[in-house]
């Protein structure tokens, strides 16, 4: 049975869709105000994680990711830049979308932008206002009565009867501390501050709260209640909580049935954020020659719930990880059947129930991936030995190939076509080592080496590999 961490309740969950086999997905997407930094995509790939996994189960899932391209951040830094809000987004946007790709994260179903819905953000303002909830402040904006809202600080575990003296106040910026939880802006009148940033609507010029832009958008595509939103632990407060109130002071609904949170990636035991400049971008891991598969690898390959700390050895552990399947994969491809080869169904069978039950659980990736190593080890015994059959290799590839389509790492095509030049140094080699020439044909090998092509002699013939 499949369960869940669920933020709200503190509790491991069964995971029962609203509707049948069909999952509602929404996950917090980026503020465009810079180069996300692996941190960032730590989330974005634990959101991967999850929905490939709900696929893999054989639940539908409708994935709305937003884009946020209107917030204090965006506003802030475009003009300190000098340019417009689009022009700034639009670089920022347009990395993004390289990234995920990069990184194969499969796309969302839909990404709505924050400026494309303010007819949206307006009508919920609108209707919180009739319905008592939301106030104008005499600075013209319009903030949200939290002590309207009963189950205020539930899901980010605040005790309202103990805030403070001064949380009657009001808040009108994007990000704040617990400590500061007051009444906060779903829509923020015109400042001069914000350049020719605004929108002339029936509250007034101004612009939304950056809460309220995740409240439109997510019940928009997936209806006023569903199954699953997700984000990092950052932002169950002040964000996901006031999106619980705005959502359902408006409809009186439940508005999410799972909220599932991830965990920071750190750097020396402290988080990775732009603010203290310990980040790295994709580009620049990229940069150092790292493949951005191995960067995947490592970003899933702890539990989501947990911390985990980036280093370059991490990267490189990962890449070797990773070169283990792949090189199982190369082998299984060649097996033939022998004299002491036997089916091995039972084994992928245990291999594979091993797999479901560690993911089932949470999504607890690192036991996931240990079933996963057991089973590599024993098919390279079984290769080594023999004793394994042309037909059960091939179910032992359909299996990889089953756990892959979650983790998104593997690479199953036959081997690639080598450049004539390198094949004519290859078949060079064979020719002076057949003539007994073993110095020259060393050379040759010693050549192809540094050209990046390793060479084995293997009991079928010579095979090559890419290293670096
Ligand atoms: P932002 O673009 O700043 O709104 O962040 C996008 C997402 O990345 C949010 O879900 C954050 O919680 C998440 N995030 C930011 N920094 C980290 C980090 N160091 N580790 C994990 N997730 C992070
Ligand atoms: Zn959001």
């Amino acid at each position: 049975m499949l369960t869940f961490h669920n933020t709200l309740t503190r509790k491991n969950e069964p995971f029962k869709p609203l509707k049948g086999k069909t999952v509602g997905l929404y996950s917090c997407g980026p503020t465009l105000y810079n180069y996300p930094h692996i941190g960032n995509y730590r989330a974005y790939i634990f959101v991967d994680l999850l929905k490939r996994y709900l696929l893999y189960k054989g639940y539908k899932v409708k994935h709305i990711m937003n884009i946020t391209d209107v917030d204090d951040k965006t506003i802030r830094d475009s003009q300190k830049e000098g340019i417009s809000l689009k022009e700034f987004t639009t670089r920022y946007e347009k990395a993004f979308f390289e990234d995920i790709k990069t990184l194969n994260i499969l796309p969302a179903d839909k990404y709505p932008k924050a400026t494309n819905h303010i007819k949206e953000m307006v009508a919920i303002t609108k209707a919180l206002m009739r319905k008592g909830i939301a106030y104008k402040g005499d600075d013209g904006s319009i903030y949200y009565d939290i002590g309207k809202f009963k189950d205020y600080g539930k899901l980010a575990n605040i005790d309202t009867s103990k805030l403070k003296a001064g949380a009657s106040g009001r808040v009108k910026k994007d990000e704040y501390s617990k400590e500061d939880c007051q009444d906060f802006a779903l829509w923020k009148a015109y400042d001069k501050a914000d350049g020719n940033v605004f929108w002339e609507t029936s509250i007034g010029r101004g612009r939304p709260g950056w809460h309220v832009e995740c409240s439109a958008m997510s019940m928009k595509y997936l209806g006023k209640t569903f199954d699953i939103h997700c984000g990092g632990i950052d932002l169950i407060f002040p964000h996901n909580q006031n999106e619980i109130a705005q959502s359902e002071g408006w409809t009186g609904k439940p508005f999410v049935k799972y909220w599932l949170h991830n965990e920071w990636l750190l750097v020396n035991g402290q988080k990775m954020s732009k603010s203290l400049g310990n980040f790295y971008t994709l580009r620049d891991v990229l940069a150092k020659g790292h493949p951005a598969v191995a960067i995947r690898y490592l970003l899933l390959s702890t539990h989501y719930r947990q911390q985990l700390n980036f280093t370059f050895e991490g990267i490189d552990a990962a890449k070797a990880s990773i070169g283990r399947l792949n090189e199982l994969v190369r082998k299984l491809q060649d097996v033939k059947d022998g004299e002491k080869s036997v089916l091995i169904k039972k084994e992928i069978a245990a291999a594979e129930a091993a797999f479901k039950k560690a993911m089932d659980d949470d999504l607890n990736i690192s036991e996931a991936l240990a079933a996963v190593f057991d089973f590599v080890k024993s098919m390279n015994n079984h290769i080594d030995n023999s004793t394994i059959d042309k037909k059960s290799a091939v179910a032992a590839i359909d299996f990889l190939k089953n756990v892959d389509t979650v983790l998104g790492v593997m690479n199953f095509a036959a081997e690639e076509e080598l450049p004539t030049e390198l094949t004519k140094l290859i078949e060079e080699r064979e020719n002076l080592r057949k003539e007994k020439k073993f110095a020259e044909a060393d050379k040759v090998r010693a050549k192809l080496r540094e050209l990046g092509i390793q060479l084995d002699d293997t009991p079928e013939g010579v095979r090559w590999k890419k290293v670096s």
